[in-house]
């Protein structure tokens, strides 16, 4: 069984140390691929260093979180390095709004509307963090006629909000959020939700699984994500497997056969 992490920040400091350890590790349980989205400037070169390693792409953009009234001046070294991306650079991300933080509202959305303006002009899909925004992302998306898709990353979210993604071309992010049987809404919407928008994600070292709170969560558990989600849909884990290796492929627009 081949899984694809979709979402992973293998290149922080608590895999540092040891980063082909890790990198085996995940391996050895059948993960495979590994996107590894980008927080900022401050990480882009790490990123396309660590895509030396099997099976290792990432994205380039600002994550919400880690925006400064001085990132908008880093936009024309971000174009730069879209410019003369390496085939490992699949995605813009991870993009968009998080209203759950104090980070200015304005300057989300301006460098948000930029990433959009970017991934449409170079034909990449967006690596989306959603926090309590989900519908002025949808709006901006719009708004900015974006047809590129991508993926709403770590979706916590209910079966009708899942749907106003998918209509406008995106994935679903399916991580360690379904391993906790109080995530109702969530858990029925990924089991209502056509096999062909799911790909999985770790988020790691973020979002921990059920049972591993306390430690950092680890690419090497995906496999977990895709028992509980293959019991709560009733499908063989083998063939959901199978598809959503498939799936992620198509949001990355990466050869599947090799
Ligand atoms: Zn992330």
């Amino acid at each position: 069984m081949r899984l694809f992490d979709t979402h992973c920040h293998f290149d922080f400091s608590v895999f540092a140390a040891e980063f082909s350890a890790h990198h085996q590790a995940a391996l050895q349980q059948g993960v495979e691929r590994f996107v590894i989205p980008a927080i900022g400037p401050e990480n882009w070169s790490r990123l396309a260093s660590l895509s030396d390693y099997s099976g290792v792409y990432y994205a380039l953009g600002f994550h919400p979180y880690f925006l400064r009234s001085e990132s908008a001046a880093s936009l024309n070294l971000l174009i730069d390095l879209l410019d003369k991306r390496s085939p490992r650079c699949v995605a813009v991300g991870e993009t968009g709004l998080d209203w759950a933080i104090e980070v200015d509202k304005n300057l989300q959305q301006q460098m948000f509307l930029k990433q959009i303006e970017l991934a449409q002009a170079y034909q990449l899909p967006l690596i989306l963090h959603s926090r309590k925004s989900d519908s002025q992302i949808i709006k901006l998306l719009k708004q900015a006629r974006f047809t590129q898709g991508g993926v709403w990353h770590g979706f916590s979210g209910s079966e009708q909000q899942a749907k106003a993604f998918i209509d406008a071309g995106f994935k679903i992010g399916v991580g360690g959020v379904i391993t906790y049987s109080r995530a109702n809404k969530t858990r029925r919407a990924v089991a209502a939700l056509p096999a062909s928008s799911l790909v999985l994600e770790t988020d790691a070292p973020d979002m921990p699984m059920h049972g591993l709170q306390g430690q950092p969560n680890h690419s090497k558990y995906l496999p977990r994500v895709l028992h509980e989600l293959a019991t709560l849909r009733n499908s063989p884990p083998e063939l959901l497997a199978e598809q959503l290796w498939h799936n992620s492929h198509q949001l990355f627009a990466l050869d599947d056969n090799n």
